[in-house]
């Protein structure tokens, strides 16, 4: 009989705390999100997929085709073309950035690498493609347009040299 009466003020009590957490919580404001109408104000940092932004300024990217984000990136998953001068030599410029979205890991190494801020993570993070071969990019081409808060943030890596 004592048995039984303890299980149920142990039940009884447990209940409570089960409604008590309930009730904290129901006060509290929510942390998600109806996506997609409701989209998510990401930090500056966050880690999208690479892109090569175009310095409106300079009229062109920032790239010196120097290849420290080739050699930085632990995946592959990044190979530059070097544009050939006249005289037949290579120059201090990219022809071509090719960028395999399929074997990145985000790990941001390819950008902290980069001595020209030529290169960064965007807020892209919609990246789902039927066919794989959309997953190789190009990014000269793309001539990327940064905007907002994360495009100044950008500049300022560059802006005070
Ligand atoms: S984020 Fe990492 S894995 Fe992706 S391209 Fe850059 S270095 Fe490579
Ligand atoms: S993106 Fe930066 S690190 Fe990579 S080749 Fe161009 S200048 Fe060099």
């Amino acid at each position: 009989m004592f048995n039984y009466i303890k299980n149920i003020i142990t039940g009884l009590i447990s209940l409570c705390e089960g409604l008590w957490v309930t009730l904290k919580h129901f006060f509290r404001p929510s942390f998600t999100l109806q996506y997609p109408e409701q989209r998510p104000v990401l930090p500056l940092r966050f880690r999208g997929r690479l892109v090569m932004p175009y310095d409106k300024e300079k009229n062109d990217n920032r790239c010196t085709a120097c290849m420290l984000c080739v050699k930085a990136c632990p995946n592959n998953s990044i190979s530059v073309e070097k544009m050939i001068g006249e005289d037949g030599k290579p120059k201090s410029k990219a022809s071509k950035y090719f960028y395999n979205l399929a074997t990145c890991m985000f790990c941001n190494l390819c950008v902290e690498a980069c001595p020209f801020a030529a290169i960064v993570m965007s807020d892209e993070y919609e990246l789902a493609v039927y066919e794989k071969e959309k997953l190789n990019l190009e990014l000269i081409s793309e001539k990327y347009n940064l905007t907002g808060p994360k495009e100044k943030w950008w500049a300022s890596k560059f802006k005070e040299e």
